[in-house]
């Protein structure tokens, strides 16, 4: 089998030194095993946070220790009778073209009309964690306005057609006109180009004159201080992540108008999605439904072959993705 492994551990920006590519022998199968064949696999900002060698939710990586995260596979050995040959399968079997398995922590996929990619993205993680945060962390409302950052990717496309789905306004901000524009084509009131606007706050409140009533939080830094000076009155922030800092080498200071949460007596909550992982088939099934009718549509980035995934990984921090960012194994 072929597998990545973390060589040693970024600082600043992640670069491909950072990552090393090997070959191991699979030992047979046993009793109660099967082998995987990995078609498709998950890169996540998350995972930059577990290149750190530090304690916080979920363990960090070890160098020289393959590295793991969201996978798709075939089965494609079986002496497992819950996992018989062509069953397909989801783990966090990551970064591996193949590997050996008892079958623990994983999940076998229903037959789907799309793509078995979209069980990483939008009926997935990312796409768990935009429903989630929009409907049990921040509670929003038809008639809400909404901003959401980030809101091309993985999480935030969903977010953004989940929230006209609920009856919001919704405001976007991303890092080019090209998806500006192609979030405008699914129904987004108005879209912000971070990259070429000097005044995020001003162009918040262009945006959006009639207040914020629920800002959903990807990228932190400025435009945490652009939201918090257009809130409304009893706003909601749901703080999902901050990805502008993941790569940051010292502390980025905090906003300086913090005040603005007694101001305007608003809510602020972080969540992790996997808190809330048993309500997944209650997404799962809304979801589907929505994937079926075309309420909701299905985005992702494909990069080939299982050495692009470094490079896949470190597009999430130049923004070369569009929707969820996976890697097709060949
Ligand atoms: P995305 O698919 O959104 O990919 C990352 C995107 O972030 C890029 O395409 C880029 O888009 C944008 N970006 C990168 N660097 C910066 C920067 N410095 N400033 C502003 N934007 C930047 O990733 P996900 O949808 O998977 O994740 C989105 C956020 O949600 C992340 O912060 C992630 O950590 C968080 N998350 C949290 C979860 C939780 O349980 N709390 C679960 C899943 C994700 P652009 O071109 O617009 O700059």
């Amino acid at each position: 089998a072929t597998q990545i492994l973390l060589d040693s551990r970024p600082e600043g920006m992640p670069t491909a030194d950072n990552f090393k590519q090997t070959s191991v022998e699979l030992p047979a199968i046993t009793d109660g095993e099967f082998l995987v064949k990995n078609l498709w696999m998950s890169v996540d900002p998350y995972m930059r946070g577990r290149m750190i060698d530090r304690e916080s939710y979920i363990a960090p990586f070890q160098i020289g220790q393959v590295l793991e995260g969201g996978s798709i596979g075939e089965v494609v050995e079986s002496n497992n009778p819950e996992f018989p040959i062509g069953s397909r399968v989801s783990a966090m079997h990551g970064w591996r073209s193949h590997y050996v398995t008892d079958g623990s922590d994983h999940t076998r996929l229903p037959q789907i009309p799309l793509s078995e990619s979209h069980f990483l993205g939008v009926l997935g993680m990312p796409g768990m964690t935009a429903w989630t945060g929009l409907t049990r962390i921040a509670a929003l409302k038809e008639g809400d306005t909404l901003f959401v950052s980030g809101a091309a990717g993985a999480v935030g496309s969903v977010v953004c057609q989940l929230g006209k789905l609920m009856g919001a306004k919704v405001v976007a901000s991303v890092g080019s006109d090209e998806k500006a524009a192609h979030l405008r084509d699914l129904g987004v009131d108005a879209v912000i180009n971070y990259k070429t606007t000097k005044d995020l706050s001003a162009a918040l409140k262009l945006a959006a004159p009639q207040g914020i009533d629920v800002y959903f939080e990807n990228v932190g830094g400025e435009h945490l201080t652009a939201a918090l000076n257009n809130m409304n009155d009893h706003g909601r922030i749901a703080v999902c992540g901050m990805i502008s800092q993941y790569n940051d080498t010292t502390p980025t200071p905090g906003p300086n108008n913090l005040a603005m949460l007694i101001i305007k007596k608003l809510k602020i909550e972080g969540f992790i999605v996997f808190e809330h992982w048993d309500h997944y088939p209650e997404f799962a099934q809304q979801m589907g439904q929505w994937l079926a009718t075309g309420a909701v549509k299905a985005e992702q980035t494909v990069y080939e072959g299982l050495e692009q995934a470094p490079a896949a990984f470190i597009g999430l921090f130049e923004g070369k993705n569009r929707g969820k960012m996976v890697v097709k194994l060949n």
